[in-house]
Parts: C-alpha cells; structure tokens; sequence
C-alpha cells in the first residue's frame, strides 16, 4: 500500500508531536508513525520538567534568570562540548516554545513551583500538572485529534526511500507484517529518539553499558532513526556521550520520580550510612559516586520537612506502593527503623542525619557544599528507597544544522531529511542537564515541523 503526505514524521514523542502539530498548522498534509501500540515514547514516562530562562513562574517567584545563564549552565554542564550555536538556538526558543505548550497545547503548568536540577545555577524547570510527561503527550494526543493528524501507531520505520538525486522521498514502514510505502512530498522528520535500550548499541560506543545495566527508556527507543540515516552517509556526532541517571528501581532500571524530593533537599546515603556525594552534582558525578558503593547502590532519605515542598510521595503513590511491596522503599516514624528495614549501619547513620541537621540549621553544607541548601530530617513520617543508575539519556546522535536538516557526510544537508530531539546530537555535548530535554524536543520539533512544511 502506498499513502500520500507533504511531511511524514517518524516516532510520537515530544519532538514527533512538537514538529507534526507545527507543520500541519504550517497548512502541510502530515502523518505520525510510531511503532509501538501506544504514543509518546519516553517522552511519557519522564517527569516533564522544562527548562525556561526568565519564564513566567519565575517572574512570579522573584527570581532572576536571563537566556545567557541558560546558555552557560547548559554549556558547561555538557563539558563545552555541545554546539554553542545550538545551544543558542535552545535558550532563545524556549519561552515561545513554552508558551506554545501553555496557550496553545493547552498543556497545565504549576503556578507556583519550579524546579532545579543539577547543574542549572537557579529554578527555572516548569513542572507540568501531576509532574509527568503524560501531561503534555495527552495534551499533544487532543490538539493531534482535533487537528485531524493521523497517527498510525504500531507502524515501525525501516528505510528512508530517495530519488536518484538523492532527495529523501518518503518512507518505507512495517505494519502488521505488511510492506507500507509513505510518500512525502515535501519531507521526512526522524523524531524516533535515542538509543538506550539498544544494548548492542550502547555497548558498541560504551562496552561498559551492557546488560548489567537496566534502562528507563520505554522499549522502542532503540536507535533506529540514526542507523535509518546513516545508510544515506548521514553524520552523527558524540555517540560515546551516555548518561545514566543516578537514581532508578534497583529491579525494573525505571526511573524513579519519587526520589525527586533529592531536588527538595532529599540526602543519598550508602550502607556504611554516609553521604558520600553533592546531592545536586551532574547526573554522570553521582551515577559514578553510586556505583562506587557497596553493592553498587545508594538509599534516598527524607522526611516531612521536604516532603511538604516535594510532595513526590503524594503525587507518585503508585510509585510508592509498587515500591513498597516489593522492598525497596519504607515509609517510618523513625530513622532508626529505616536502617533496620535496609540493614543500614544505624549509628553511622544516625550520626550523620545529625550532621545534616546541623549544616542545614546553619546554612552550610560542610560536607559536600549542597548548592540547593540541607534541610533538616526532623520530623516524621521519614521515606527511604534503594536506587541504583541505569541508562537513561543518548546526548549523540544525527548531525543537523540550525533548521534541523541533516547533514551527509559531505557537510551537505540531505534533502528533505530532518531531525529533531534525543535522536539528534549536538546539543547536549557530554551530558544532558535534567530539564533540557524537554526544551529540546519542543524547540527543535517545532523548527522541524516548519522547515519541513515549507520546503
Ligand atoms: P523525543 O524525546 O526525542 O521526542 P521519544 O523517546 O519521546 O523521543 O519518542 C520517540 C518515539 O519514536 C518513541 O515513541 C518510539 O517508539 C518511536 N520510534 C522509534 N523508532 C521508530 C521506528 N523505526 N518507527 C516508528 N517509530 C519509532
């Protein structure tokens, strides 16, 4: 079967979404394959967190923030190995983009709240409502339904078809077992994401990452748009960054939004029951710090004090319960009783909460510097889970240029080829900073859908 469209865009996370939705309203004809049942790729199954300079929370909050921060935090935080002109591009889109999602999308954002990740040096992460990404991708589901996009689902990508001058045409899929043939009369969008959950991938480029490791990317993130590419010479670049995210389920490798209470103040403790890492640090510092520890893993400890800002108990009950069932998280009336339930050295332990507290009552950290500040673990009910890292994030990817055409081997754009999120691989250099993804996807999904529509 053959199927007609202007742009085919392959693969419904953020990025498929932002850039699908943007080049129908750019008046083009549009259709989103995904190959797995449902939508949203692991865009769903993060927390949703974006990263905003001088965004509207902020404003509301007092505080101070401004694009060229943005820039330099990002850069840093990517060991000056993302591309500056990228980069730029990320911070200055962002607050359109976010408005985008807020007016247009209709996608709900706290009021009141923002978050900060490692490596950022003030809040600026807008939280969507019940802090997930099911939030925006239900948001992005209603706005592709009412704008009658069609999103044929279970459909996988397997080749991208070119003319004889060498122009991507469409693209041929999988169905059913069946052979379908989308033609694109203006062009062909790769939003399929990175390549976490493709061992033999990831081990090729990081032979430490094998099997040992879980992951938290949803199933079909397996690097197919890269390899789709690379078979019409596309580029790629920094295909050895991979990050792991430091705090997962010690059985599934899912990462774990409960232990986002680490960004209220939440301390990471091992069996010997010491700290042993700036709670704060990049995500690659204390994944590392983590995996120096006995058995490989750390426990998350906080209490009411936090837990009245973070809430991540109240809004991840589900989370909790799962966790609780199978033994590797505690709810208790003291932190006694949390040592005991993981087998924790008590009296070191108990030594140093003691300490926290102190640094927390004085505003100094002497220990580990935190940088968003201790609070004290007084007060009960207190919350403790085990965690370990797993691969989380693919900063290398797709070379593309700043209208997300990706560039052959030749420096030269493929014609009617474009990228845009995880599957991409200039922006995030080293180390993607917490926050940034979403930002990515949305400004980059949005050049994609354009650029495409307007060819
Ligand atoms: P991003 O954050 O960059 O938008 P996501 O991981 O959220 O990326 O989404 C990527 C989506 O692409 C996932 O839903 C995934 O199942 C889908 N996908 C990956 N490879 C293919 C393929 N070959 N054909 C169709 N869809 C794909």
């Amino acid at each position: 079967a053959e199927q007609e469209f202007d742009v085919v865009v392959v693969g419904s996370g953020g990025a498929g979404f932002s850039a699908a939705i943007t080049a129908k309203n750019a008046g083009a004809k549009v259709v989103i394959i995904e190959k797995m049942p449902t939508v949203g790729g692991n865009s769903l199954i993060t927390g949703g967190q974006m990263n905003v300079p001088g965004n509207w929370v902020q404003k509301q909050m007092g505080i101070e923030d401004n694009i060229e921060l943005y820039i330099k935090d990002t850069l840093k935080g990517g060991d000056f190995k993302g591309d500056p002109e990228m980069v730029r591009i990320l911070a200055e889109q962002s607050l359109p983009a976010a408005e985008w999602l807020r007016d247009y999308i209709k996608v709900e954002f706290y009021q009141d709240q923002l978050f900060q990740f490692g490596g950022h040096s003030v809040k600026r992460a807008l939280i969507p409502k019940n802090h997930t990404g099911a939030e925006w991708i239900s948001k992005f589901m209603a706005k592709a339904d009412e704008l009658q996009i069609p999103i044929h689902t279970r459909t996988t990508a397997k080749a991208l078809i070119k003319d004889q001058s060498g122009r991507v045409i469409g693209v041929e899929a999988e169905h059913n077992g069946k052979k379908v043939i989308y033609n694109a009369s203006k062009g062909v969008i790769l939003a399929t994401g990175g390549f976490g959950a493709n061992v033999a991938m990831r081990t090729k480029f990081v032979p430490e990452l094998d099997n040992r490791y879980g992951t938290t990317n949803a199933r079909g993130i397996t690097g197919d748009g890269i390899k789709m590419a690379e078979k019409l010479k596309a580029k790629t670049a920094n295909m050895g960054y991979i990050q792991t995210y430091p705090i997962c389920h010690v059985d599934t490798g899912v990462i774990s939004l409960i232990a986002d209470s680490r960004f209220f103040g939440a301390i990471l403790v091992n069996k010997e029951g010491n700290r042993f890492v700036e709670e704060l640090e990049r995500r690659d510092v204390i994944s590392r710090a983590i995996l120096a520890q006995t058995n490989q893993q750390a426990y998350v400890l906080w209490g009411q004090e936090i837990e009245q800002y973070a809430h991540t108990v109240d809004v991840h009950q589900e989370e909790f319960e799962e966790l609780n069932r199978k033994g590797f998280m505690y709810k208790a009336d003291s932190i006694e009783e949390l040592a005991d339930k993981f087998g924790i050295d008590k009296q070191a332990l108990m030594a140093q909460v003691a300490r926290v507290n102190q640094f927390a009552k004085a505003g100094k950290d002497q220990q580990f510097s935190h940088r968003g500040g201790l609070k004290t673990l007084l007060k009960p009910p207190f919350y403790m889970l085990v965690a370990k890292p797993s691969v989380h994030h693919t900063m290398g990817g797709l070379v593309t240029d700043t209208h997300t055409r990706v560039i052959g081997d030749n420096g030269q754009p493929i014609p009617g080829l474009f990228a845009a999120g995880e599957v991409t691989g200039l922006t995030h250099g080293t180390n993607r900073l917490g926050g940034n993804a979403i930002t990515d996807v949305t400004v980059f999904g949005r050049i994609a859908g354009r650029e495409a529509a307007n060819l």
